[in-house]
């Protein structure tokens, strides 16, 4: 093809807006980077392990509502709880008058994800917890933890996922896995502003603890926590962002969400 002078000055404007563009998003514009993807989520089966409670809890079934056979179109009913499989709580979850999930901002779902490492510590103590000095050598090493992120734990605990230490039931029926300090939660929302919490284990508050105070104060201050999140040790420590596909179900206490980290 002959180029003539008319074109290339057409190409050469493209040239410089594209770039124009390009510079303006490092003057205070959010870039997304997608070179990296890692799915934060389990896959939901009636595997799952879940909290038993009472009389209330079961486990997730995926139940054939049509068949191709049978219907020519194929759709399976699921009977699912809010709190199963890789899931968030909304504020709503403990706290009256807070948010539910379908209120949750969605500038607060796609945000900066740091994680702390635990895994050695409760390796020895299956009661263990993210503490105020953990977070300091945190943050001795990768930085202050920056406003508006998930503070995530990762414990190790996905590695039990399918044997009976995930929920960590005693003879007394008590839970151990390990979780937040409530001293860190306070932390993490009066100097940190963080957006959520995250963990690897079914609660943030660690098993030992029956009245679930840690998620009271977060729940209080209308932030989020995500439960059951798989893979936190293939992202960065710092640098990734996440996008919580929390489900936009009216009034609800959270529920079953797709997660993704990308940097
Ligand atoms: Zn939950």
């Amino acid at each position: 093809m002959k180029e003539n002078p008319a074109m290339i000055v057409v190409m050469t404007l493209m040239f410089f807006s594209c770039h124009q563009q390009h510079n303006a998003a490092g003057a205070g514009e959010k870039v997304l980077h997608l070179n990296n993807i890692v799915d934060l989520t389990h896959t939901l089966t009636d595997k799952f392990p879940f909290i038993p409670v009472k009389e209330l809890t079961y486990p997730f079934e995926l139940i054939p509502m049509a068949t191709l056979e049978e219907n020519g179109v194929a759709a399976n009913s699921w009977k699912i709880h809010e709190h199963l499989g890789t899931h968030i709580d909304a504020p709503n979850h403990f706290i009256s008058g807070q948010l539910s999930v379908d209120e949750i901002d969605l500038r607060d779902l796609i945000v900066p994800v740091v994680v702390i490492d635990i895994e050695h510590k409760a390796s020895i103590n299956k009661d263990a917890s993210v503490t105020l000095e953990d977070i300091g050598i945190f943050e001795n090493r990768y930085g202050k933890i920056p406003a508006h992120s998930c503070v995530m734990m990762y414990s190790g605990w996905e590695k039990r996922l399918s044997d009976s230490t995930f929920v960590g039931l005693d003879k007394n029926r008590v839970k151990h896995y390990p979780g937040f300090s409530n001293e860190a939660i306070n932390f993490l929302l009066k100097e940190r502003d963080i957006a959520g919490i995250g963990v690897d284990v079914l609660s943030f508050d660690p098993g030992i603890d029956e009245t679930y105070s840690g998620h009271k104060i977060l729940f209080a201050a209308g932030k989020w926590g995500v439960e059951c999140v798989a893979n936190l040790d293939k992202i960065p420590k710092t640098g990734a962002t996440i996008i919580v596909g929390a489900p936009k179900v009216g009034g609800a206490t959270g529920g079953f969400s797709r997660i993704i980290a990308v940097w």
